[in-house]
This record gives structure tokens, C-alpha cells and sequence, in this order.
């Protein structure tokens, strides 16, 4: 039987298979010292595993490096095969969770940068993070020759960054017009990436008003406090009562010899004289450079009678001196040049019309009106650019038109989301791979939502805010577009700049060059197609086709508006060019969907696949998100979704969004809700263990689903049912001290109502199970099996619905083997390629053979591997030879389940399109940005 022979491939002969074994305590000893260390060499993908070591350390968000002395215990050399082949050996140190004392320094490095007063280069760049995608705020970069600021950290940020080689490390202050999701979603990653750089790890100044205090607390469960010493929050209440200053006068951030960064804060008006909500508090940056002071002219100098000598520098300093041949007092101002202003830089966010109200009223910046420099004209101060993070209904006001005329002749950029940028992907290069993928082979990868985008266009612009408005109001305005530059040194390139905006890149052009470099492929999209079509043929009859395998029945006239896998990140770790973070949405069509983790950028990801509107809807239409662990790769893009969905669902009756995830989660949400409110319902993942639901249910009725996977494995019907904690988590085992703690009850009466909710809404999609287990990962990691209900096929027979099992992040364990028996997918993590065994093990995570083991011990139907290290930028390393039932996944690839039957045999094709790119290494991309620390 088949089954038979695959559980020969996990475990040796002699060992026998259940229960299986992790009682051996030998492996564990010599597991825990099998380390990453940060040495920062380049290895190509290929490297041998006795190199594995050198690899660069990542900052995996999970501060897991191991310490020096372990590192050398390793470098003694044990052999990793002495146990790696009777069973999957794991780092317990990390998954217990007890490695914190590997975390970096207690204090990270501030990089010290040498200033520059005469500073050659400055300017502004409007970072178009979201721009495309709508889902979040643009940044601006602020760059001197030897400073990097940024404003506003939107989810993507770091992708946008690695794309476009802004060096992160460069990065001394980041500033926050407001606290939100939508301005602040970035900030997690930033933070973990940037601690995880260099041999001491690094940190970046954090600014943001008092609200940002809320975001800190929540990111404290899972962010170490070392990467957050350099976040200020100013603005709070105390502060505003203590001193004697207005709440309005501007705030000293950064005063240096290039720059003067102030803030004043902009409170809704209506929340005068209270403390005000959370999230109400909104920040308006004033950046001023200093004057150039003007040339000293050493002819008007002598004709004043001076010598050359020490009395030039006096005067060059600001001094008076006498002359040397006349009797007179020589001024600096007879002998110098006109200086030239500073220029000086607004950044106005002012998201609501009460908040207007305030800004209108803002004493301090009167000096700065264009009429106050008439009355007083000493204090010259006059804008040079205003950039507007306002919203369009903001601007479009009158009352606000008529502020920015306040500003005479400055330049105005509206940098908020407008449609018209919606067609340009800002991240090119994952846009590019998906058009040659969408050519490949369109049913699994379709094309991008904003392909069709003419008819949003036509229908939006009208409804909402062009900028043409602004345009024709104020001749000085412009809307920001990626990449646009406000030049402001040197002097003589003051203003814009729109050399380095990228130009529309069309998908037929893609196309072009890539039937050039690799000319077969246009039979490939051909065999493909005929592939699928085949498929569709032979649907009826579907034992016929050239499978080994028999189709489960659960296949049976199965309906493409059934399910459909869309994998919205394949990535571990850190968003890269390619592959963003953990992500996959389980699209059920008209019965809603869910989300299967949810890493930075989530929403971005379903934006580009779905289209701006598209992804609103799913949003609208969510059943449940499910996170796996709370390493941030898989939860950081949470809070944005969730805020979405609130203000999509703003005045429609609805019910909170039940979140299930690791209980470190909840403390995450429950601070953050102090900031935005989430509208959602938390649920521990052990509430949703098939011991969890049978106590709720009172009835052996999970007994069944959980065991009737596939009627393939006749086996299964026999078998008892999975009780997740009765083995690896069984009382008095390794791993139970951890799992159950004390104090922390699951199954009381309050989850019992939340699970009968969660099991009506489940119910109401079409689904008869979503069960959760644990893995071995880190503390309180999780898999989860989603199982569809029974259905009638064409004949009146009663088949079982569909079963998908998704690992997580986690070694090979028999739970997972169990838990995903039968399954019809498993999305598996396959993080490190076989050669680098070791590195799995040390990180808790899965090689591809092993990935590919646990799948056929369960004897699941079809596999899909995911969670690749970045260090495979766009194909990870596999062994074709074992792929007979597995795919690998891509971002954004969309497996209806209609085409399960021929999933594996996409994957040669797939692999065509990267024949040239298989031997590069284009992390040295990614490392740019990473590993430079200067
Ligand atoms: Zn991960
Ligand atoms: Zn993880």
C-alpha cells in the first residue's frame, strides 16, 4: 500500500512507526547546538552544508542567533545523519522558547553619522509605498549627504526599499504624521530587520506623538525592548500641561548643523481641552536648513582698506572689524555676498475636517504666511515646499485651499493615494515576474487586479479627487508620483525633480523580452495550456488521468467556484523583492474566505491579486484569520486588515472578525486595540484543538472529520481520533511544561460561546471543520486542517468534502503528520533546501525532502510548498525527482481546486521560466540593503 511504502522514506526500517518516537533524549543535546552565527559571506544557494554556517544572518524576527560558544561547540563537526534519519530532530532550547538569551545586545547601536554642514546634495523623494496598491501611506525620504530621514512607515516599506536600494541602515530617524495602521505598519519590521544587521545589531530614532506610546506597548510582545530604547513619543498630555507653551507651538526634534526638524500638533478641534482619543493626534513637520551664508569678496574688502589676514575670517564669521587703512568700522554685510535662505519644508497631515479647524488656528506658523512677511519683513521665512498627507476630501475643502494660499509661492505636493497612480507597480520586479508567470500559465497565476484598471479609472476620478482641482487652483501644485524629487541643495537645482519617476511598464513589453531571452517558452505556454485543457477533458473521468494517483473522490464534479488556494506571500522572514512574508487566503468565492497567516504587506498582496476594489471585498468578506505563531513574518500585516475591514463595514451590521492565533497575539491586540479598534474577537489556537471543539461540542462528532480526510485511506477510518495533546504534548513530556501553563484555562464556558459563534460562521462558508494543533516551532506554534463539508455528487452519493492542512512554521512532527492525514492539500513549509539540514534544524523549520516526507506519510494528495528562505530570491533549490505530487508556490499563484490533478506537472514549466536565474544569487540585492552597515 501506498501509504506503507512512504512511511519507509521518513523513518529507518527498524524503527518502528507509532507512536512515534522523540523519546530518545540524545538527539535533542545534539540538535541545540547546531547554530546560525553572522558571519555576512555570500553563499550561493548550493552551498554545502559544512558551509552552511557562513550563511548571513537573518534577523528572522526572532532574534534566534545562537550564542559564540555554541557556534564553535557545532564547529567540532557532528555529524547530523547520526540521527537525522530516525526521526526529525528540532532546536528544543528555540522551541521552548528558553534561546532569549541569544537576543542582540541590550543596547543597539545608534549609528553615529558625521555631519556636514556644507552639505552638496539635499532633497525630498516621495517613497510611493502604496501607491499602486492604495493600502497604505506613501513615505517621504528626506536625504543629506550624510542623513536619512524618513517620514511615515507604512506595511512595505522595507520591500519598497530593498527594490529600489535605499539602504534601511542609512536610515537615523523615522517620523510619524499619525499612529495608525496605515502610517506606522512598517515600523515592526523595520525594527526587527534593523536589529538583526551587523555583528551588534542596529536601531533607528523613532518619533511619533504621545499616541505612539500604545504602539510600543503592543509591539513589546513580540519585539524586544533593545530595538525600541530610541522610540520618543512627544506631545503627551503631561508635557502640554507642564509647560507654560501653547499645545500648538512647535516641539524641537532634531536640531544639527544641516537641519532643524520641529513638529506641531494637530489635535481635532472638537477634542480641545480633553485629552482626546487615541489615534486622534496628528503631527505637521516643519524642516528648515540653514541660510547659505553669501561669498566674501576679497576686492570689496580692499577698498575698504583691510589687509588680507585674520580680520577676512572675522568678517566671513559674522564680526565687525576696523580697517586697516581708513577709519571706518568695515560691517560683514559691506563685504559679503547676499546669503541665501534656508529653504524650509512643511509636512502637513491633517486627516480630518476638525482637525482643520485647528490648523487654521495655528499661531506659530503665522510667521510663516506669506502676508506675515509684509508686516515684518525681517523674519523672512518662507516656505519652500508644502508636502500633503492629507486626504483628498481634506484638501479639496475650501477652507483648506485657502490655508495653502497662505504659503505664497511654495511648492505644493499632494502625496496622498490618488488612482491615477494605481497602473505603475511600485514593486517592479515581483510585477515582472508575475506578468511572465501570467504568460506561463494563466489558470495558476492570474493576471494582477490592476490590469483591467481602465474602467476603475474612468469611474473613480470622477467621483473622487483627481488633484486636478488643486492643479488648476494652484499653479504650483503637482501630485506626488514615485520616486519624484524636491531638489534643496544645491541652491542652483532648487525644485522639482521628475527624472527618476519610473515610467509605465507594460505587460506586453515584459512579455517581449521574455520570449527573447528564452525562446521555448512560448511552446511551454502552449504544452500548458493543452495541459489544462486536458485536465478539464478528462474532468469526467478523472482516474484517467496520467496520475499516479488516484483523484480523491472529494475531486468529483468538483465546481471551480469551490475553493481556490491564492498564495499572497511564500517568503520567510523578511519581506523581499520577490517573495513577501507568510500569507495565504482561502478563497471560497461567494461564501467569504479566510486568512492563513497574515505577514507585513498582506493587504498589498491581496490588492495586487485582486485589484484595489477586489481586495476591499475580500476583505469585507472574511470569515476568519488564523495565525500560526507570532513571529512578525506571519502577523504584522494583521492590524491593517482589521482596521480596513472596521471602516469598510462602518454602519452595516456585522459581527467582530474572530482572530485565532498563539496567545501571545492577544496581549499584541489587546494593546494595540488601545490605539485603533480592531473590531474583532480573539481566540486562543488551543480553543480550536480537536480536543478543545469536542469539549465544547460535548459529542465525538469531530472524532469523524478529523479522521475521514480521504476515503483513499481505508486505514483512516479505523484510526483514533488525533488528540493533540495526547502525545507530544502529553503530560509529562518535553514539551508539555510549555504548552499548558498553569493559569491559563482554555476550555471554560466564555470560549464555548465564542466557538459555537466561530463554528456557525464556519458552517455558513461551507466548512465543517477548522482545527488547530501544535507543531514544533517556537512556544505556542500551530498548524491548522480546514475541512469542507460533505456534498452530493452528480449520482445522489454522499462524498467527503475537500481537506487542507497548512504546517505553519515548523520541523516535521507527527502531529502535523496526523493532523493532515488524508488531506487533499497540504501547504507545507519548506524553508531550507535538503543540503542544509542542519540550519533547519537549529531553526525549527522544514527542508523540502522533509516537507515533502511528512505529505506523503500522510498521504495527502497533493502538497504545496511555501515559506522559502529569502536566500532563494525567486526558485528555491529542489530535487525534481521527489515532486511527483508537490508544487512549489510562488506569490500570488492561485490554485483553483479544479486543477489539483495537474499542479505537479506545471512545475517543470515553471521552472523553464527561471532557467537563467536558478545559479544567481540575487540576494546580494537584498543584502544591500541588509547587511551595509556604514
Ligand atoms: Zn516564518
Ligand atoms: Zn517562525
Amino acid at each position: 500500500m501506498l501509504q506503507t511504502s512512504n512511511l519507509r522514506l521518513l523513518f529507518s526500517p527498524l524503527k518502528p512507526f507509532l507512536p512515534f518516537s522523540f523519546s530518545k533524549p540524545k538527539p535533542y543535546s545534539l540538535f541545540t547546538i547546531f547554530s546560525s552565527s553572522s558571519s555576512s559571506s555570500r553563499r550561493h544557494p548550493t552551498t554545502p552544508s559544512h558551509q552552511s554556517r557562513n550563511f548571513r544572518s537573518r534577523s528572522n524576527s526572532t532574534f534566534s542567533r545562537e550564542t559564540n560558544s555554541k557556534s564553535r561547540e557545532r564547529d567540532k563537526g557532528l555529524p547530523m545523519e547520526e540521527s537525522g534519519n530516525e526521526t526529525f530532530g528540532f532546536n528544543k532550547r528555540k522551541a521552548e522558547g528558553r534561546d532569549k538569551s541569544d537576543k542582540p545586545k541590550r543596547n543597539l547601536q545608534l549609528k553615529v553619522r558625521k555631519l556636514n554642514p556644507t552639505n552638496t546634495i539635499s532633497y525630498l523623494q516621495i517613497l510611493g509605498t502604496g501607491m499602486d496598491t492604495q493600502d497604505t501611506s506613501p513615505s517621504i525620504l528626506f536625504f543629506f549627504d550624510k542623513q536619512r530621514f524618513i517620514f511615515n512607515a507604512g506595511e512595505g516599506l522595507q520591500r519598497f526599499c530593498t527594490e529600489h536600494k535605499i539602504k534601511l541602515s542609512k536610515i537615523g530617524h523615522v517620523f510619524l504624521s499619525r499612529v495608525c495602521s496605515e502610517t506606522a505598519g512598517g515600523i515592526p519590521g523595520l525594527l526587527l530587520t534593523l536589529a538583526g544587521m551587523g555583528e551588534e545589531g542596529m536601531s533607528v530614532n523613532v518619533w511619533g506623538p504621545s499616541d505612539l506610546q500604545y504602539l510600543v506597548d503592543a509591539m513589546k510582545s513580540f519585539i524586544p525592548h533593545a530595538a525600541m530604547v530610541h522610540t520618543t513619543s512627544f506631545g503627551s498630555d503631561a508635557t502640554a500641561q507642564l509647560g507654560a507653551s501653547n499645545f500648538t507651538d512647535p516641539i524641537n526634534l532634531v536640531d544639527n548643523e544641516v537641519v532643524k526638524i520641529s513638529a506641531i500638533l494637530l489635535r481635532p478641534s472638537c477634542s480641545e481641552g480633553s485629552a482626546g482619543k487615541p489615534g486622534d493626534m496628528s503631527v505637521i513637520y516643519l524642516c528648515e536648513l540653514p541660510d547659505i551664508v553669501g561669498k566674501f569678496d576679497p576686492e570689496k574688502a580692499k577698498a575698504l582698506g583691510l589687509k588680507p589676514g585674520p580680520k577676512y575670517g572675522e568678517l566671513q564669521s559674522g564680526k565687525s572689524v576696523k580697517s586697516d587703512h581708513q577709519n571706518i568700522v568695515v560691517h560683514p554685510s559691506d563685504v559679503m555676498g547676499p546669503s541665501i535662505p534656508g529653504p524650509i519644508v512643511f509636512l502637513v497631515d491633517c486627516p480630518t475636517e476638525s482637525h482643520m479647524q485647528e490648523l487654521l488656528s495655528i499661531q506659530s506658523l503665522h510667521s510663516y504666511y506669506a502676508d506675515y512677511l509684509v508686516s515684518s519683513p525681517e523674519n523672512v521665512k518662507t516656505v519652500t515646499c508644502i508636502i500633503h498627507l492629507s486626504p483628498p476630501s481634506v484638501i479639496s475643502s475650501p477652507n483648506y485651499q485657502n490655508w495653502m494660499k497662505n504659503f505664497g509661492s511654495a511648492q505644493h505636493i499632494m502625496a496622498r493615494h490618488e488612482m491615477k497612480n494605481v497602473e505603475i507597480p511600485i514593486l517592479k520586479s515581483s510585477a515582472r515576474i508575475a506578468a511572465r508567470l501570467n504568460y506561463l500559465c494563466p489558470q495558476f497565476f492570474p493576471a494582477p487586479g490592476f490590469w483591467s484598471l481602465k474602467q476603475v479609472n474612468s469611474s473613480k476620478v470622477d467621483s473622487s479627487f483627481s488633484g486636478k482641482d488643486c492643479v488648476s487652483k494652484f499653479p504650483e501644485s503637482i501630485s506626488a508620483e514615485n520616486l519624484l524629487k524636491f531638489t534643496l541643495r544645491p541652491h542652483a537645482h532648487l525644485g522639482l525633480d521628475k527624472s527618476s519617476i519610473p515610467s509605465l511598464m507594460a505587460p506586453s513589453a515584459v512579455i517581449q523580452e521574455l520570449v527573447t531571452e528564452i525562446p521555448e517558452i512560448v511552446g511551454a505556454a502552449q504544452h500548458v495550456r493543452q495541459l489544462l485543457l486536458g485536465s478539464a477533458e478528462t474532468k469526467g473521468d478523472m482516474t484517467l488521468v496520467q496520475d499516479k494517483y488516484a483523484v480523491p473522490s472529494c475531486l468529483e464534479d468538483i465546481r471551480r467556484d469551490d475553493l481556490e488556494i491564492v498564495l499572497l506571500g511564500t517568503g520567510s522572514s523578511q519581506p523581499s523583492k520577490y517573495r513577501n512574508v507568510s500569507s495565504v487566503y482561502i478563497n471560497l468565492f461567494s461564501k467569504g474566505g479566510l486568512l492563513l497567516d497574515c505577514g507585513e504587506g498582506t493587504l498589498g498582496q491581496l490588492k495586487r491579486r485582486f485589484g484595489v476594489e477586489g481586495a476591499d471585498l475580500v476583505v469585507r468578506n472574511l470569515k476568519c484569520i488564523w495565525i500560526s505563531h507570532i513571529h512578525a513574518d506571519h502577523h504584522t500585516g494583521l492590524a491593517r486588515i482589521l482596521a480596513l475591514r472596521r471602516d469598510l463595514l462602518k454602519g452595516v451590521a456585522h459581527e467582530p472578525l474572530a482572530v485565532i492565533g498563539p496567545r501571545q497575539l492577544k496581549r499584541f491586540l489587546d494593546a494595540y486595540q488601545r490605539l485603533e479598534d480592531l473590531d474583532m474577537q480573539f481566540l486562543d489556537c488551543r480553543s480550536t484543538s480537536l480536543a478543545s471543539w469536542e469539549a465544547s461540542e460535548g459529542n465525538s462528532e469531530y472524532k469523524h472529520h478529523s479522521a475521514s480526510g480521504s476515503p483513499n485511506n481505508l486505514e483512516d477510518v479505523n484510526k483514533p481520533a488525533m488528540n493533540t495533546e495526547s502525545t507530544l504534548f502529553a503530560r509529562g513530556s518535553r514539551m508539555q511544561s510549555y504548552w499548558k501553563r498553569p493559569g491559563n484555562p482554555v476550555d471554560n464556558a466564555m470560549n464555548f460561546a465564542v466557538l459555537k459563534g466561530l463554528k456557525k460562521v464556519l458552517n455558513e462558508a461551507g466548512l465543517e471543520a477548522l482545527i488547530s494543533f501544535p507543531v514544533v516551532h517556537c512556544p505556542q506554534a500551530f498548524g491548522i486542517v480546514l475541512k469542507a463539508a460533505e456534498r452530493i455528487n452528480s449520482v445522489g452519493k454522499m462524498i467527503p468534502g475537500w481537506k487542507i492542512g497548512y504546517s505553519g512554521d515548523t520541523r516535521p512532527c507527527p502531529e502535523l503528520v496526523e493532523a493532515s492525514r488524508g488531506a487533499t492539500v497540504l501547504i507545507h513549509e519548506a524553508t531550507f533546501e535538503d543540503d542544509l539540514v542542519e540550519e533547519a534544524v537549529a531553526r525549527n523549520h522544514s527542508t523540502t525532502k522533509e516537507a515533502i516526507e511528512v505529505g506523503d506519510s500522510a498521504g495527502v494528495y497533493r502538497i504545496i510548498l511555501t515559506h522559502f528562505s529569502q536566500r532563494y530570491p525567486k526558485i528555491p533549490v529542489f530535487d525534481e525527482t521527489h515532486m511527483h505530487k508537490t508544487c512549489i508556490a510562488f506569490d500570488m499563484m492561485s490554485i483553483n481546486i479544479a486543477d489539483l490533478p495537474v499542479l505537479p506537472e506545471v512545475l517543470p514549466y515553471l521552472k523553464l521560466l527561471f532557467k537563467n536565474e536558478m545559479i544567481v544569487d540575487e540576494l546580494d540585492d537584498v543584502a544591500d540593503t541588509v547587511s551595509e552597515v556604514s
